[in-house]
């Protein structure tokens, strides 16, 4: 549960720093789970240059591919969506190898490689987002994480998720703060209504929290299932998108046209909060879990 109060606390602070602290966690927890003494040595001398790490799968229609001699393999194509692209120099990323993905961390010290113009999404810009090529990067044996597939496997590809949702329960918290202190100092906190109402986006908050921190309290269990660590997981990223977007109407509603007022932060974060609620596959995930469900009786999560 620390990690869950780490996450949401600086999420909390700065949904896009949740994000790439978050991209950092992972990545670490994969290296120390998969890889190799000299693979945590490489990400131990970007911790002393006082770099982070991340975690940087996204592609467009052609996957980063490992290439050439077995001796001195190489890199082509690029990686998308990539947070910290600029800074992160030592990310964690997949290639495609023998038809297969492999886990590695290629050394990109090269800005040339970076575009971060195609990100023009109205949230998360302090994200530095964008895309990298890799082509022509040679890869040493010591960048090799683990064995090919190890990205994909249970509980820590899709239960892992639940870390997202902690960084983003803390955009949660700071927008209820906003919303609520905006309300009072206006004087409009006495209103029958809009007392209601924040009774309603609070529940939703709470709503969240107790998703999340059960997510979190299965999934760092070791000696858990892990289909049904996935399962969970996938539950509760329906249910959090829920209980976010909730808060998010009735902030809006409640404070009416200032809350989409630039500076004010409460357009600032709910313009984060929903860039950042775009995950991947939510539809799938919760297919899935109705799926797991569905054997478990009445039993249920
Ligand atoms: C702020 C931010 C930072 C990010 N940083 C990183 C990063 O550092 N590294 C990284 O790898 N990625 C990163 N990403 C990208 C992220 O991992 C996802 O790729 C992205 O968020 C997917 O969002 P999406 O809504 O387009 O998902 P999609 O999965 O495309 O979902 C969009 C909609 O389509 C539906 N859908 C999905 N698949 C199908 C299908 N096959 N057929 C029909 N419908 C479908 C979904 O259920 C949903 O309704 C970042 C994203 C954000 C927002």
């Amino acid at each position: 549960m620390l990690l869950f109060d780490v996450l949401s606390v600086i999420g909390q602070g700065s949904l896009p720093l949740g994000r790439l602290y978050e991209g950092h966690v992972n990545a670490v927890k994969l290296v120390r789970l998969y890889g190799s003494a000299a693979n945590v040595a490489l990400l131990q001398a970007e911790a002393d240059a006082g770099r982070l790490t991340g975690v940087w799968m996204a592609e467009d229609a052609v996957s980063l591919s490992l290439a050439g001699d077995a001796a001195a393999p190489v890199l082509i194509g690029r990686k998308i969506l990539a947070s910290g692209a600029g800074h992160i120099q030592r990310p964690l990323v997949a290639a495609k190898t023998a038809g297969e993905n492999q886990l590695m961390l290629p050394h990109v010290p090269d800005m040339g490689r970076v575009d971060v113009s195609a990100w023009t999404a109205t949230g998360m810009k302090a994200t530095a987002t964008g895309s990298v090529d890799f082509t022509g990067i040679s890869v040493t044996p010591d960048a090799i994480v683990g064995r090919p597939g190890d990205y994909m496997r249970s509980p820590y590809f899709r239960g892992g998720a639940w870390r997202v949702m902690a960084v983003q329960f803390g955009g949660l918290r700071a927008l209820l703060e906003s919303y609520r202190s905006q309300l009072v100092e206006s004087g409009r906190d006495g209103d029958r209504v809009q007392r209601a109402r924040f009774g309603d986006a609070a529940a939703s908050v709470e709503t969240a929290r107790l998703w999340v921190s059960e997510a979190c309290r299965r999934a760092e269990d070791e000696d858990g299932d892990p289909a049904a660590i996935d399962a969970y997981v996938d539950l509760m990223r329906g249910a959090f998108e829920r209980a976010a977007l909730t808060l998010v109407e009735r902030a809006e509603k409640s404070l009416g046209l200032k809350a989409f007022m630039h500076p004010n932060p409460v357009e600032r974060i709910v313009r984060d909060l929903t860039t950042y609620l775009r995950q991947p596959a939510l539809d799938a995930s919760l297919e899935s879990a109705g799926a797991f469900f569905f054997h478990q009786g009445t039993e249920g999560p």
